[in-house]
């Protein structure tokens, strides 16, 4: 059973394809976080289409959601990718919304201020750039 969640954009063409592949990771039998179910497609794939995929590697990260990132790649389409889990986007330093890795909101007091908008006040102001470039 698949689990993951995607974006679907336009490409200049017209097609629809997943702009990335999200994932909810929990904690698996190693007690490391992966995520849950199994993929079926790359974001190459159009429709319902699956692809075969395997396990390429695990890629640690300086930023992010502060765990390693499954990467995988296709052998239908001949690429790599990386499952991301919810909340976060590629290239992205920190989470676009509060939700833990396993997809559930996280509400309270503050739940913003690790995200992307770090509340609405200091929001895209000049210094508060200055210090996301910083981390
Ligand atoms: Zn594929």
């Amino acid at each position: 059973m698949s689990h993951e969640l995607s974006l679907l954009v336009e490409t200049p063409g017209g097609e629809e394809r997943k702009a990335f592949i999200c994932s909810p990771y929990v904690v698996a039998e190693d007690d490391r976080l992966r995520p849950a179910g199994r993929l079926g497609q790359c974001p190459m794939a159009a429709g319902f289409d699956g692809c075969r995929l395997v396990v390429h590697s695990y890629r640690g990260r300086k930023t992010g959601p502060g765990f390693a990132l499954l990467v995988m790649y296709c052998h239908d389409h001949e690429k790599h990718f990386t499952v991301y889990p919810p909340g976060h986007v590629p290239y992205g330093r920190v989470a676009v919304a509060p939700v833990d890795v396993g997809g559930f909101g996280i509400r309270g007091e503050g739940a913003w201020h690790e995200t992307l908008f770090r509340g609405w006040a200091g929001c895209g102001s000049r210094q508060d750039l200055g210090a996301r470039a910083d981390r």
